[in-house]
């Protein structure tokens, strides 16, 4: 465990350097930098549109304390290599699960894989409160009981602060209605992937490049994102006969106004640039009716 607790609030240290994607939502950055480290952004693949294990592994520096794996969309990263490099160079993995509760990698959970993982109950994800609300998962009992000091003033103890903490407990009312959307999420996931099974029939052939289902995986479409060139005259079109759609994200990490001096790029990023220049994500929630995403694969199709 290199992780440095000195400082109680910051697991990392100034100097520590973090990978990740710079393709991602921009808290996952965020986080990094609120410990004082350095993110370093790297590109994704646009199979999965997780992390490049080539461009991790270029990425690694004697100062690299952590790698975070973005599960974007729903789709599980590739693990595998990234977990690899982490062992052979010993640094932690922290999986970001935002997008992706319930998703599988080789038949097991993502965020069961990495150190930590962490996930996110806004609205909108799969799993989401009725405002915001996140958690932590690990196997590891002292990261564990870390997490829980952290997540109240560093109190072992009422009052007592062990190291300094914060105020980041899941509120009560968020927590029960989660308990009771969580019984849920597996049925909820199943049809989100049937209606993305269906987007791929219809929009089989029609020009488009559609989302991957990796065989190692299972897919939980958090977002169905397709991509085309002429993206932004296809979102024009749809929004002119009422299918509104949204773009994740259309402006990478490393090209936003306040990481202009993020001064740690690694190698080309020009897939992330591409995705953030083609990447359209199509209306897909668990309530949608089939003959929607007949209307909307219509109109895409009539724009092709
Ligand atoms: C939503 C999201 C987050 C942040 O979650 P918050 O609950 O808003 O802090 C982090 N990473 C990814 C990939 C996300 O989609």
């Amino acid at each position: 465990m290199r992780f440095n607790w000195r400082c109680g609030r910051a697991a990392l240290a100034r100097g520590d350097e973090v990978i990740a994607p710079s393709q991602t939502a921009v808290a996952t950055i965020a986080a990094i930098e609120m410990t004082g480290a350095s993110p370093v952004l790297v590109d994704i693949e646009l199979e999965r549109f997780g992390l490049d294990p080539g461009a991790v592994a270029a990425a690694v520096t004697a100062r690299t304390r952590a790698v975070i794996p973005v599960h974007l969309y729903g789709c599980p990263a590739d693990l595998n290599p990234i977990l690899q490099i982490a062992r052979e160079k010993n640094i932690f993995v922290i999986e970001d699960c935002s997008q992706a509760h319930g998703a599988l990698y080789h038949g097991r959970k993502v965020g069961a894989w990495g150190d930590i993982a962490a996930f996110s109950f806004y609205p909108t994800k799969n799993l989401g409160a009725f405002g915001d609300g996140g958690a932590v998962t690990t196997n590891n009992a002292d990261l564990a009981g870390k997490v829980r000091l952290l997540r109240q003033y560093g109190w072992k103890e009422r009052y007592v602060s062990q190291v300094k903490g914060m105020n980041s407990r899941l509120d009560e009312l968020q927590a029960a209605i989660l308990r009771v959307k969580l019984r849920r999420l597996d049925e909820w996931n199943a049809r989100r992937r049937e209606l993305a099974s269906l987007y791929l029939d219809l929009l089989h052939g029609a020009g488009l490049i559609l989302p991957s289902q990796p065989v190692d995986s299972e897919h939980v479409f958090h977002q169905f994102v397709i991509r085309h060139p002429r993206r932004d005259a296809l979102q024009a079109h749809l929004l002119a006969q009422g299918i509104h759609t949204l773009v994740h994200y259309p402006v990478p990490v490393h090209l936003q106004p306040a990481y202009a001096n993020l001064n740690s790029m690694v190698g080309s990023l020009s897939k992330s640039e591409r995705a953030a220049r083609e990447a359209l994500s199509l209306p897909l929630y668990p309530e949608m009716m089939e003959e929607q995403v007949r209307r909307v694969s219509w109109v895409i199709r009539e724009f092709m």
